[in-house]
């Protein structure tokens, strides 16, 4: 495919700064990776050149497994990740297994489009994964390019939104976005909660995110990777039938659904956009979370 740009996810700071360990050496990160279709190998014929196409974290599963057999392929014990083992979208064009990428719906631009692929997909499981009940409460841990998107869905479906996140632009984009309550990362909630979402990979969140749960509350955590979590009071934190969940990649049912849902919830995607060559800024400027939602590179 021909990369026409490229969403920048937490997961490529955490390959940046070793906190995950490379797959592959030389890797292209870059798995919200959108463009159109330049050649197709032989055999394939998903797509027809030219075709906008959309390639998202999940890059290859082997099919076989127990948990592929039973349709939980995020789980699949072979997996390949896009921009982990396979080179990924930060790059003019890449290689793509058609059967694990999307069709676009038409009403998305590219720009739009590309953090929907990880930051939206694995959100809206996150979101499923809570366990909220119609009506709810649903606590949002941290505020960046993917709980933005997730609240939009979250807000839509009638849930009561509250935020608990540090740093001013990700604070006033959740007011705008409509949450109930923003307050700091580890403050106490306002309300007993009937379910979480932790999105910051800061461990030293759980306790808190557990404390303000309801009984019989899930908290969902997003990330692929978490700092440590402190020691756990059974009582406080977990006790009362209180869940602590990790929520592990995608399957490609959950990305057509969230796609599919997206582009009819009119879900946007607050974006600031860098040039292709201009990688490294935008994740040094990830890190020290010096804009509100999802950066882009752009070819
Ligand atoms: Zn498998
Ligand atoms: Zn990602």
């Amino acid at each position: 495919m021909r990369i026409s740009c490229c969403g920048v996810c937490r997961t490529d700071l955490h390959l940046a700064e070793g906190d995950l360990e490379p797959r592959r050496a030389q890797v292209t990160p870059g798995h919200e990776v959108v463009g159109h279709v330049d050649a197709v190998g032989p055999g394939a014929r998903r797509f027809a050149v030219g075709e906008r196409i959309g390639v998202a974290w999940l890059g290859r599963t082997d099919g076989t497994c127990r948990f592929c057999r039973r349709g939980d392929e995020n789980l699949c014990t072979e997996p390949l990740f896009t921009g982990w083992d396979t080179d990924g979208g930060y790059a003019d064009a890449c290689l793509v297994d058609e059967r694990y990428a999307y069709r676009l719906p038409d009403a998305l631009t590219d720009e739009q489009a590309a953090p929907l692929l990880c930051a939206g997909i694995i959100g809206y499981r996150a979101l499923r994964c809570a366990d909220v009940p119609p009506g709810g409460r649903l606590g949002i841990y941290g505020f960046g390019g993917s709980a933005h998107l997730t609240a939009q869905v979250a807000l839509a479906q009638g849930l009561e939104v509250h935020v608990f996140t540090r740093g001013e632009h990700n604070r006033e984009l959740a007011r705008t976005l409509g949450a109930q309550s923003v307050s700091g990362a580890a403050d106490e909630s306002p309300v007993p909660l009937d379910g979480a979402i932790l999105f910051a990979p800061a461990g030293e969140l759980v306790p808190p995110a557990l404390r303000a749960l309801d009984r019989g509350a899930t908290l969902a955590v997003a990330g692929i990777w978490l700092s440590d979590i402190p020691r756990l009071d059974y009582a406080a934190a977990l006790f009362q039938e209180r869940r602590l969940r990790s929520v592990t990649a995608n399957t490609r049912l959950d990305g057509e659904q969230f796609l599919r849902l997206a582009a009819r919830l009119g879900v946007h995607a607050t974006t600031v956009t860098y040039p292709m060559d201009q990688a490294s800024a935008a994740l040094a400027d990830l890190a020290h979370g010096r804009f509100g939602g999802a950066a882009v590179l752009v070819n």
